[in-house]
């Protein structure tokens, strides 16, 4: 099948490794940490003290402007209010809490009436009470995002692409609970008022898609969009070019495009926020990679350290050298397991050196390979020669800001330069050369 966005790869897409098994492992730790900063936006400030007994659900931290509330993912007493490390790899505000094992909740805020008769208003508040952010790994508060939206956007999209190798976090809540998404999307829906709305799915989760086709007629108004896998199809402009086949213009964002799309976690934790009034204290998180135990799915709660996750996947293999938070195109590699599940954690990546990693002494080819398959329609060999000399007007010139760290050009590069981690260093430096 044709493919329908502009550049892109076929990765080994390695995810049948954690879909083996549906049954999910819930896991429970002895103690969470809850980082004030999980969304990108103003940190939240704690509303708890040390000692203080909390319910499971219960706000914990606030903020204003961008900033959207965290809460306990157990019931428990706050043993430390500290900065601890973080996958962003600097240390953040976080609240711990002790598990007392009692799940105690903290009252549901139940909508009282109909989510049909609510109004707009009480949605987007409750969207936002239950902290809500993207789960696909952007963060961005979900409350403002539908904010912004609203009377600029005639399509509404559900994200189901997970287009980055191993992850299935979002597949197996497909497969397990896909009605969740589908209310989801109706409830943003009603505040938005599309045209259309499109969940799309890549044709490489099969199973997913027959159990959606199965619910098709309880939701006629949303349509069923099957894409032809290819890598970064669930980036959002490459996403919204092969649903609607509309470009979003360089620096520009979906809306101007007329679209709004959200990620299918996201759509569930709509539903669970504002039909069942609960906030996002839990979430899948892929655990996968060569050098995990067992590979699998877990249901997690937020502030899950990393290495109870790992431990619960029977263990790193001898052949770990690198555990990433995310995908292996996009993830960070984390040096510390002690790191905890924030609302955007779909996966724990475990792999063995990379043998196809950046060469020691890297050589450019001129082949141009990495130019026909960036989707951004970037020129990845120049960014390359341009950001090793920190030349901000060239960078600026090549539109370095537009490049979305896909990695696809480094995938594709036979000479292996370190391309994606150069792009990383040359933004952080035309950022500080702009602001000056
Ligand atoms: S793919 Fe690599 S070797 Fe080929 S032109 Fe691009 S940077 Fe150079
Ligand atoms: S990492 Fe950037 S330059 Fe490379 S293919 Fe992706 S968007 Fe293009």
């Amino acid at each position: 099948m044709k493919h329908l966005f502009f550049g892109g790869i076929h990765p080994k897409y390695n995810k049948e490794m954690s879909t083996t098994s549906l049954d999910f492992l819930t896991v429970t730790p002895r103690q969470v940490v809850i980082p004030m900063q999980q969304h990108i936006g103003a940190p939240c400030v704690p509303l708890v003290d040390l000692g203080d007994h909390v319910l499971l659900g219960q706000k914990i931290g606030d903020g204003e402007g961008l900033c959207v509330p965290v809460h306990a993912s157990v019931s428990g007493t706050v043993s430390a209010i500290e900065p601890r490390p973080h996958v962003s790899g600097r240390p953040v505000l976080s609240v711990v809490i002790d598990n007392d094992f009692q799940d105690t909740p903290f009252p549901p805020a139940l909508p009282g009436k109909d989510v049909r008769d609510l109004s707009d208003d009480e949605i987007l508040h409750a969207i936002r009470e239950a902290g809500l952010v993207g789960m696909g790994g952007a963060a961005f508060p979900g409350s403002v995002k539908a904010i912004s939206a609203m009377g600029h956007v005639d399509t509404l999209i559900a994200n189901a692409c997970e287009c980055e190798p191993y992850i299935t976090a979002d597949d197996s809540l497909l497969r397990t609970k896909p009605e969740q998404v589908l209310k989801g999307m109706m409830i943003l829906r009603q505040v938005l008022r599309p045209e259309r709305v499109v969940l799309a799915v890549e044709d490489n989760k099969q199973a997913a898609i027959e159990k959606l086709h199965t619910l098709q007629a309880d939701f006629p108004e949303i349509e069923i969009v099957v894409l032809p896998t290819r890598y970064p199809q669930g980036s959002e402009k490459q996403l919204i070019q092969a649903v609607t086949r509309r470009e979003v213009a360089p620096g520009k964002l979906p809306v101007s495009a007329g679209c709004a799309v959200f990620n299918v976690s996201t759509f569930a934790a709509i539903y669970r926020a504002v039909s069942l009034g609960l906030p996002l204290t839990e979430r899948i998180v892929t655990i996968s990679g060569e050098t995990i135990e067992k590979p699998q799915n877990f249901i997690v709660r937020i502030g899950t350290p990393f290495h109870d996750l790992i431990e619960k996947a029977g263990g790193l293999t001898d052949e770990t050298e690198r555990v990433i938070s995310g995908g292996p195109m996009m993830g960070m590699a984390q040096g510390d397991l002690s790191v905890p599940v924030v609302k955007a954690t779909n996966s724990i990546l475990c792999l063995p050196k990379d043998q196809n990693g950046a060469a020691e002494n890297p050589v450019c080819l001129r082949c141009g390979k990495c130019v026909a398959v960036c989707p951004m329609r970037l020129q990845p060999l120049y960014l390359y020669r341009f950001g090793k000399r920190e030349d901000i007007s060239e960078l600026e010139r090549l539109n370095l800001l537009d490049c979305i760290e896909c990695g696809s050009c480094a995938y594709t590069c036979p000479g292996k330069l370190p391309l994606v981690e150069t792009f990383r260093n040359a933004k952080r430096k035309y950022k500080e050369a702009k602001s000056k």
